[in-house]
């Protein structure tokens, strides 16, 4: 008989790397209950159209295509992006913020080596409707969590911002195309070819050259923040990318100090592969293993590319498969097998107030950390009408955080069921006794 074997790319996954994968899965699944994700489930098989409109040359060139019996062009899905936008354009009204969750195989005509596939697992998250920095943050912190959960151990961040690269070469008259093409360059680290685009433009040369020597100089990696500044004034006069490296450091500081100890380094060279990314954008790594473990930026066109209304988007992609890798890489020991489930109430957070939103987001990771579901409020409402929205949906507790009135330390707890007594529905409270009272109600 001839001897069979999987399609190049592909893998059977034996029993025990079967639950190595698995564990992983349902850490994401676990990960999107914490944070309020709800899941969607979209079909493997889109039509090309849907990615022909959409994805960068990148991914359109390693797409899985082939016509069906009906002589339509199909293809199986690269990512989850295209899919939930979508969705989200065709067929759902909902109010925003969107949180949405995915998880499957995505396929692409990658070159098979060390943790790359032609089949693998993604874990997809897409937060929809807000501009704000703490939008950005929270995938980033969602990142995080995962990867704690699935139990790595000193991943790193590295941030960018297509924003800053975008303005300067706009401003200098650079078309969108060509900026695409010096970006895909960057993306695969071919700086030198990259800066050869714009060789006859002295001042983007200069502009360009400055930014790809700072990646190179090690103690800013340390100090994310004074990358950032250091971004910022080499970029001088170029508004807009002013303006992106400001928005940057906005996110850093919330990364930062919402109390994870996130490892984070910036670089001003980085650029992401898909091109419709118009903010921020992160990867995290692990040492001594050089690929991705998940990647994800802010795209605020995308759903406009579509035809839907004009809405803000951030999202992020982990690759499963990679992050078994990578925890078998660092031979941890003693796979745990028992998850234990999320509480089941919901807690929306609420800060008071502008400076009321770094406490505020530490006691959602608190919150998370306890396993207690916890939405962040990221739309900037004001407090009657976040309460207004969270009752609607259901939440089952807000907790407002920075009252003038209350000391350092303390919160509002909301109860916002029906059923409880009038009296009983507010309730002001030290942190610690808010973890205690959150964690006994199942
Ligand atoms: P992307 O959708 O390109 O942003 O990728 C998101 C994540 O998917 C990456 O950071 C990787 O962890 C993972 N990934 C991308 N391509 C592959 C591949 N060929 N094999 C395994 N994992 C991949």
């Amino acid at each position: 008989m001839r001897d069979f074997q999987t399609v190049r790319g592909t893998r059977d996954l034996l029993p025990k790397e079967a639950r190595r994968l698995r564990f992983i899965i349902n850490k994401a699944i676990e990960t999107a209950e914490l944070y309020g994700y709800k899941e969607v489930i979209t079909p493997v098989l889109e039509s090309y159209e849907l990615l022909n409109a959409k994805s960068g040359e990148e991914i359109r060139a390693r797409m899985f295509k082939f016509d069906d019996l009906g002589g339509r062009p199909t293809v199986l899905r690269p990512e989850f992006t295209a899919s939930i936008a979508r969705l989200v354009t065709t067929s759902l009204k909902k109010p925003l913020p969107i949180r949405f969750f995915s998880v499957g195989t995505v396929y692409r005509y990658d070159e098979p080596q060390h943790g790359r596939y032609r089949e693998f697992w993604q874990s997809n998250f897409e937060l929809m409707g807000s501009s704000k920095p703490e939008a950005d943050a929270e995938v980033i912190l969602l990142t995080n969590r995962l990867m704690k959960a699935a139990g790595l151990r000193n991943y790193k961040f590295k941030l960018g911002h297509v924003g800053v690269l975008r303005a300067v070469l706009s401003q200098d008259g650079i078309d969108e195309r060509t900026q695409n093409t010096i970006l895909q360059r960057m993306d695969k680290e071919e700086y030198e070819s990259a800066l050869e685009i714009v060789r006859n433009d002295r001042c983007i040369d200069d502009t360009l050259h400055a930014l790809f020597n700072l990646k190179e100089y090690y103690p800013l990696v340390s100090d994310p923040v004074g990358a950032v500044e250091e971004i910022k004034r080499i970029v001088k006069g170029y508004e807009k990318a002013e303006a992106a490296a400001e928005n940057l450091a906005a996110i850093l500081r919330l990364v930062t100090e919402s109390g994870c100890e996130i490892k984070t380094t910036v670089n001003p060279a980085f650029a992401r592969g898909l091109e419709y990314y118009t903010g921020m954008i992160f990867e995290v790594y692990i040492p001594g293993l050089n690929i991705a473990l998940g990647g994800g930026g802010r795209y605020d066109k995308l759903i406009e590319v579509f035809g839907g209304e004009p809405t803000p988007a951030v999202g992020v992609a982990h690759g499963l498969d990679r992050i078994a890798l990578a925890k078998k890489t660092q031979a941890l020991q003693n796979l745990p097998t028992i998850i234990k489930p999320a509480h089941k109430k919901r807690v929306l957070i609420i800060p008071a107030n502008q400076e009321a939103k770094v406490k505020a987001l530490k006691i959602a990771e608190l919150l998370r950390e306890a396993k207690i579901r916890t939405e962040f409020e990221i739309m900037g409402r004001t407090i009657d009408k976040a309460l207004k929205k969270a009752k609607h949906r259901k939440v089952d507790y807000a907790v407002i955080v920075g009252k003038p009135t209350l000391s350092e330390d303390w919160v509002v707890l909301q109860d916002l069921s029906d059923e409880t007594n009038k009296e009983e529905r507010v309730v002001n409270m030290s942190v610690s006794m808010l973890v205690e009272k959150l964690r006994s109600k199942k």
